[in-house]
């Protein structure tokens, strides 16, 4: 073993939260060489959608990391950057019993005048990442799908999807291949270590064990705030819903081979995963609570529901909630002090953005 390595070795570096924030911070530190412990108390329970323990099992797993407006600024960059590891990490983390793949294209329709504006604008300025405008006959067939005259579209070639569930069994089993350590504990408190000791900090967990650290990384979602209040340090996050509706439709139209990993219409995605389903999603911004109206506005499509949708029933439904930063854009990447980081408030994109927030707290670690 290398000096560096051996050196990596001996620094203790615990993650507070496994949602997918948490799991690829342990993931890419553990890789490092690092002495990670990743801690959550729901690290032992079912992953699961319908029942879901954190934001992240809830999520739809959209990746729209090439379909964005900017070409420069922290959030094109955690974008792109993430595109590129989320290739890479794919081959590293699949074993045989999963196949977690990026399941692609991704098609946009356009409800408005002003945002078909938009997509022409960004499919001249993003040819080179997969985006153009779709074409006649594809605008055709969407017209039959929604019955209606749509004004445009256009495809992202290189955006799509990560199925959440397998993506987490996926990188669960990959934490233990690099032995990382998982501890289904809560934290209680965190603490700062004054006195000599040679770790600097302190996590007390729900067991009433404590145990010394060189450097926490909290992702915590919406618990960060509280872990952090004792120390001086106001984060305020606030409560979002995501609300998701499976559809059972009457029967298979055979033209919906067509439908792309992603459709996304009046800021509504659709996923068309198996035959005669249909998985609809939105986040809800009003609610924290999954309701009936919000769900209504989800299935009326502002009173444009295709026919296939009105007559179909939902066959299941679950909802989650994302952290959003009040006054600050998301996600929050802080290195609040030394040894004290947080990855949290991610808020729509966070299975998009994990890996490059992943990879900025190894950077505030390791140095560049
Ligand atoms: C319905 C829905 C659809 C979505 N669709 C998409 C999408 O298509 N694409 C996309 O990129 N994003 C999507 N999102 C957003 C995405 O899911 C979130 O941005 C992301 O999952 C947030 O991950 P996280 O790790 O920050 O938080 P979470 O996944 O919520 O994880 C936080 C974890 O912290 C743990 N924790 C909290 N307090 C403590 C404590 N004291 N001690 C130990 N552990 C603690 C919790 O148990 C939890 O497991 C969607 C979200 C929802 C709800």
């Amino acid at each position: 073993m290398n000096s560096q390595k051996a050196e990596k070795k001996n620094i203790e570096i615990s993650i507070i939260g496994s949602g997918i924030a948490g799991i690829t911070t342990a993931f890419h530190l553990g890789r490092k060489g690092y002495q990670v412990n990743l801690i959550d108390p729901t690290l032992n329970s079912e992953i699961n959608n319908l029942n879901p323990k954190n934001g992240t099992q809830a999520s739809l797993g959209v990746l729209m990391g090439n379909i964005y407006k900017r070409s420069k600024g922290r959030a094109f960059l955690l974008r792109n950057k993430s595109m590129t590891l989320w290739k890479e990490w794919l081959g590293q983390i699949n074993y045989s019993e999963t196949d977690c793949i990026l399941e692609k294209p991704l098609i946009k329709l356009a409800s408005s005048d002003k945002e078909y504006q938009s997509m022409i604008e960004l499919s001249n300025n993003k040819k080179k990442y997969g985006i153009e405008l779709l074409d006649k006959n594809s605008l055709s067939y969407w017209n039959s799908i929604f019955e209606t005259t749509l004004i445009g579209g256009l495809i992202s070639h290189e955006d799509g999807r990560l199925n959440p569930i397998k993506l987490i069994k996926s990188f669960m089993h990959s934490l233990d291949q690099i032995r990382i350590n998982k501890i289904d504990k809560s934290v209680i408190s965190i603490s700062k270590n004054n006195n000599l000791l040679d770790k600097s900090w302190t996590i007390n967990l729900s067991n009433n064990q404590s145990i010394n650290q060189d450097y926490i990384v909290i992702c915590s979602a919406l618990n960060t705030g509280k872990l952090l209040k004792s120390l001086g340090h106001e984060i305020l996050l606030e409560p979002i819903l995501g609300q998701v509706i499976e559809l059972e439709l009457k029967k298979e139209m055979s033209n919906w081979k067509k439908w792309p990993a992603i459709l996304s219409y009046q800021s509504i995605n659709f996923i068309h995963h198996k035959p005669n389903h249909m998985l609809i999603g939105a986040t809800i911004e009003r609610c924290t609570k999954p309701s009936q109206l919000a769900k209504q506005e989800m299935l009326d499509l502002k009173n444009r529901a295709p026919k296939w949708m009105v007559n179909a029933k939902t066959s299941r439904e679950w909802s989650g909630i994302r952290a959003r930063p009040i006054n600050e854009p998301a996600p929050l990447l802080q290195h609040l002090e030394p040894g004290l980081l947080i990855n949290t408030g991610h808020y729509r994109n966070g299975v998009l953005l994990a890996p490059a927030c992943a990879e900025w707290i190894g950077l505030q670690i390791e140095g560049p």
